[in-house]
């Protein structure tokens, strides 16, 4: 493996009625308080009412930020860096899901910022601080509450990009499964995709020895294969929500990469596709990654073979590693289909006139992907092999 370095700051507060401790985690960091969260499913199942509870027990002076977008929009987060600056807001409280997180993390170090957070977000400038952020997730899926990465999308260029940086880590993150209850089955099934495609990302890499981290991540693709069935068989159950939930933090809080470097190139073709087409982020890669893993099928065959025969139940015997591997890439779209995932771009109504356009939103700073360098060519290949 290469050596590493690891380090991830964020207390991380999982079960059932970890919402209670919510007051005094806050507590901790100050008065002026500014919650940030989406388009209301937390006024609809009760969590609102508990949080702004919370925080009267505490006389903390709240003020709102609401309406955060699925694929979160810059000009939210500046409207949160006016909020925080115009209040002078000691702490904010993300509730909700990785949008809410990932503008969260913008608005928390664009609060410090003297420039345009837009410079920090496509990395030309370093951020040197932040304000102290935390999060209660309502739905499993991104790994964003436990990790320092952000998505923002840039409307008007057509732009989704990601970004982190030392000071976007959440200081804690409360996950009470039962937070997750009211999600409904599409965006249960959306999130595990995500789960799983993280997982897979980091799967493909070109570092040796990696055996300890291999079974880790073929444990959490498993385990996420085993439950995701009964929990939409039964959308209410705790325990079934619960593992899911968990799934998703080991998933992307950087466990799983420790002295290896993951592809990702799957990751920012979606993200040319949702900057376009505004569709949800793992409804994109379901239809990608099938396409990227056949793509990529002649870059180290053992990695493939081995995602094939251990996590998605190949038989090898008798079996080229290149029909191994087929097989394997078989399994994994059935399996998201059969739990309810789109599978084609044509499932979006995306069909060929943006193709030429996305691909180049995606090389648009060169060559990309660490397991298998892709160009403008091989991105506009996979899309029109997943119209
Ligand atoms: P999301 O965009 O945060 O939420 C999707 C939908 O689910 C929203 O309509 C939201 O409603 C609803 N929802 C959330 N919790 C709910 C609950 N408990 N009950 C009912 N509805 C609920 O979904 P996400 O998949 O977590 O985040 C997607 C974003 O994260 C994308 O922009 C993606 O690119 C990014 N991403 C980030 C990372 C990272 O590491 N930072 C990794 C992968 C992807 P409300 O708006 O009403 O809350
Ligand atoms: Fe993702």
């Amino acid at each position: 493996m290469n050596p590493f370095v690891f380090k991830n700051p964020t207390k991380l507060i999982f079960g059932e009625g970890q919402n209670e401790v919510l007051a005094k985690e806050v507590a901790r960091y100050g008065k002026r308080v500014l919650v940030v969260y989406g388009g209301g499913s937390i006024k609809r199942n009760g969590l609102y009412d508990h949080v702004i509870g919370q925080l009267k027990e505490i006389n903390a002076e709240v003020v709102e930020l609401a309406g955060v977008e699925p694929n979160p929009r810059l000009t939210t987060v500046k409207k949160g860096i006016e909020l925080c600056q115009q209040h002078d807001i000691e702490f904010i409280l993300a509730v909700g899901g990785g949008s809410v997180i990932d503008a969260t993390k913008a608005i928390a170090v664009g609060a410090k910022y003297e420039g345009d957070i837009w410079d920090v977000i496509t990395k030309k400038d370093t951020p040197q601080s932040a304000l102290p952020f935390g999060t209660i997730l309502t739905l499993a899926a991104t790994g964003s509450e436990m990790n320092a990465g952000s998505v923002i999308t840039n409307w008007e260029t057509s732009q989704k990009v990601g970004w982190g940086s030392p000071f976007s880590f959440p200081t804690f993150s409360i996950l009470d499964p039962k937070n997750t209850l009211s999600v409904p089955e599409d965006q249960t099934i959306y999130g595990m995709v995500d789960m799983m495609s993280h997982v897979i990302e980091a799967y493909f890499h070109h570092a040796e020895n990696t055996l300890l981290q291999d079974r880790i991540m073929e444990s959490i693709l498993l385990t996420v294969m085993e439950t995701a069935p009964k929990l939409l068989e039964d959308l209410q159950n705790v325990e079934h929500r619960e593992t899911i939930l968990y799934c998703g933090t080991m998933a992307l809080n950087g466990i799983t990469q420790m002295g290896l470097r993951g592809d990702w190139a799957s990751h920012n073709i979606e993200h040319a596709v949702s900057a376009v087409y505004d569709i949800p982020h793992a409804g994109g890669l379901a239809i990608i990654f099938p396409h990227w893993l056949r793509y990529s099928l002649d870059e180290k065959i053992e990695r493939h073979v081995k995602l094939a025969t251990r996590v998605l139940g190949v038989d090898p015997t008798g079996k080229s590693d290149r029909d191994i591997a087929l097989e394997g890439i078989e399994k994994l779209s059935a399996f998201w289909t059969k739990i309810g995932a789109p599978h084609r771009l044509a499932d979006y109504k995306i069909d060929r006139s943006q193709i030429e356009r996305m691909a180049g939103i995606a090389a648009e700073n060169g060559e990309f992907g660490n397991f298998k360098k892709l160009n403008k060519e091989d991105v506009e290949n996979i899309l029109t092999a997943a119209l």
